[in-house]
């Protein structure tokens, strides 16, 4: 069973967490975009052939760590709104405890070391 205040600290964290991602986000979204949905910036390099490919490679980058980074906004909500149902550490797999350790390493932890482990078939 997890203490109050070891809720209480997961959850500042997650918030710290969530206001990092987010800002990052907005950073490669197109700014004069007034859509809620993200959209990775495609980027200007000028019209020459070699510039194109390389607004298409930028592009893509942006789009690879816009969806990192929309995938770890997802977990840190997840956990929060998981705080707030107070399942906040149980395994979504087996429904055991995850280990504070874990949480305290990775606060969007939602599955406990073995389970995760199990993934690599070597648990
Ligand atoms: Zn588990």
């Amino acid at each position: 069973m997890l203490s109050k205040s070891f809720i209480e600290q997961q959850k500042q964290a997650l918030l710290q967490k969530n206001e990092e991602i987010e800002s990052q986000l907005k950073d490669i979204v197109n700014k004069d975009r007034q859509s809620t949905e993200y959209d990775a910036m495609f980027p200007d390099f000028g019209d020459k052939e070699e510039d194109n490919a390389a607004e298409v490679a930028a592009y893509e980058s942006n789009l690879s760590l816009e969806e990192d980074l929309k995938f770890s906004l997802d977990r840190v909500k997840y956990a929060l709104d998981a705080i707030e149902k107070g399942t906040y550490g149980t395994c979504d797999r087996c429904g055991g405890a995850i280990n504070e350790e874990r949480l305290k390493a990775f606060p969007q932890a939602s599955t406990c070391m073995k389970c995760k482990n199990g993934h690599n078939g070597n648990a």
